[in-house]
């Protein structure tokens, strides 16, 4: 009886303890869905181990993504677990909120008073560049056409922009002219623009927080020299900003910095609410200054909630927790919360970037004040340094820190640079750490160099 009862706890416990279960005892089913099904803690913790392989998210400083959440970002994700933002009809309260956020966000960016925004939530600012490169298009073309003019060779200019422009050029079938970086620049300079635009330009696109060196592009000069190329040639040339970081940093850290809708010619603006937004991955926004520069042929109106509600996406089916946790974000931390989390992720940006500067082998390109919380850098002499970037990257990684090295766009690409995301959660200790780390391997590298500098720039740099 005794030992019986002995046999069945044991049998149990197979069920039960994840480390005798059946299914810890193989490798788990990687080509074929197994044929019987098991215990929840079981798969739970088998699954949980295995992503710990993962990076470790908060050392991940490539990212702009934001790695920190609260409970009540936790507590209202799974709530809203099975709503589905596109069911209008089934989640009005969900699709009313989208739309706060969305006038939140046009009165942010100073759009003009009076006036209904207009705008949508997104994946990311991926979609949203997709859609706002769209309008453009849409908006180029029906000018061209009123004027009997041909519209078969659309183009759009851009500094070193983000993957997600040129992907929309070669879907949508738009000539993306992307200018080169001049020696010493951080992105696009407004006196290169009148050798690109003409005109066949539907737009130029300004983007707040380069994503290679962090910098902001000088929207307001970038504005003016389009006003100097419309009185000259009469090509009336709208500014579409990429805000993806700097559309939630900006407002908050560099008011008077004047790059939104305050400047007549921005039309839309695109930023991640996953990014200094601060909401979990999967929602960005993007938001027309007025409602006539969003075509109403790319619109498919909404009207259950007795008002209008433009919905323009690529995509259907979409959650909606992302898109509360946003609204609970804005509520929770509003102005002064954003100001106070951006300012103490700029303040550590500063202070890591005091550090690089006093390390000796490094030139700063972007110290951390004036744009993104980040901090971007090269090696001052590589050709007289016994590593390189890469090296380094690789030494980090030893601790866990995740570093990118990459090259800049064209024409700097024989520069290789670091950059380090300062976000929320990022701590002015963990900084100290990862100077403290720094700092011995470069001496690690100093006293024994790699025997032959790593040639080809390795993946992993997350745009
Ligand atoms: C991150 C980023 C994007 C892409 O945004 P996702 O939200 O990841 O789709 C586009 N442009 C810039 C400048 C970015 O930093």
């Amino acid at each position: 009886m005794a030992l019986h009862e002995t046999k069945d706890v044991r049998a149990q416990d197979a069920d039960t303890d994840v480390f005798t279960s059946t299914l810890s005892g193989q490798i788990l089913p990687k080509y074929k869905i197994p044929e019987d099904h098991s215990p929840t803690e079981v798969v739970y913790e088998l699954l949980r181990n295995e992503l710990l392989l993962d990076g470790n998210a908060a050392q991940n400083l490539a990212t702009f993504c934001t790695t920190w959440s609260d409970e009540g970002v936790h507590r209202l994700m799974n709530v809203c677990l099975d709503k589905n933002m596109i069911d209008k009809d089934e989640y009005p309260q969900t699709a009313e909120i989208e739309s706060r956020c969305v006038n939140i966000l046009a009165d942010l960016w100073n759009a003009p008073a009076g006036t209904t925004a207009a705008g949508c939530s997104t994946t990311g600012s991926s979609e949203a560049a997709m859609l706002g490169g769209l309008a453009l298009k849409w908006r180029w073309r029906a000018r061209r056409r009123a004027e009997g003019l041909p519209t078969d060779r659309p183009n759009l200019v851009c500094g070193p922009v983000q993957i997600c422009w040129e992907k929309f050029a070669r879907y949508f079938d738009v000539e993306l002219r992307q200018v080169p970086i001049e020696a010493g620049a951080t992105g696009l300079q407004a006196h290169q623009l009148a050798q690109y635009v003409d005109e066949n330009t539907i737009g130029v696109v300004a983007i707040l927080g380069v994503t290679y060196t962090c910098d902001y592009e000088p929207v307001a000069e970038i504005a003016a020299e389009l006003d100097r190329i419309q009185a000259e040639h009469g090509w009336d040339v709208p500014i579409h900003v990429d805000g993806a970081s700097g559309g939630f940093v900006a407002p908050f850290l560099h008011p008077d910095v004047v790059w939104d809708f305050r400047l007549e010619r921005v039309a839309s603006v695109n930023t991640s609410g996953h990014k200094y937004g601060l909401a979990p991955l999967g929602v960005g926004w993007i938001v027309w200054r007025t409602a006539d520069l969003l075509p109403a042929d790319l619109v498919f109106n909404v009207d259950y909630l007795g008002g209008d509600m433009p919905t323009f996406a690529l995509n259907f089916s979409r959650p909606g927790g992302e898109i509360i946790a946003q609204y609970y974000l804005f509520l929770r931390l509003g102005r002064a919360g954003y100001r106070r989390v951006q300012e103490a992720c700029a303040e550590t940006a500063q202070y890591l970037a005091r550090q690089i500067a006093d390390m000796g082998p490094f030139t700063l390109l972007y110290d951390g004040q004036g744009a993104l919380p980040a901090v971007s850098y090269k090696l001052t002499d590589p050709d007289a340094t016994p590593f390189n970037l890469y090296d380094l990257s690789d030494r980090l990684r030893m601790r866990g820190w995740q570093v990118p090295s990459y090259p800049l766009p064209a024409d700097r690409d024989d520069t290789v640079i670091q950059r380090v995301l300062v976000r929320h959660g990022v701590t002015r200790d963990q900084m100290a750490l990862l100077a403290t780390d720094l700092r011995a391997a470069v001496e690690h590298l100093t006293a024994t160099p790699p025997p032959a500098p790593a040639a080809a720039p390795r993946s992993g740099f997350h745009h």
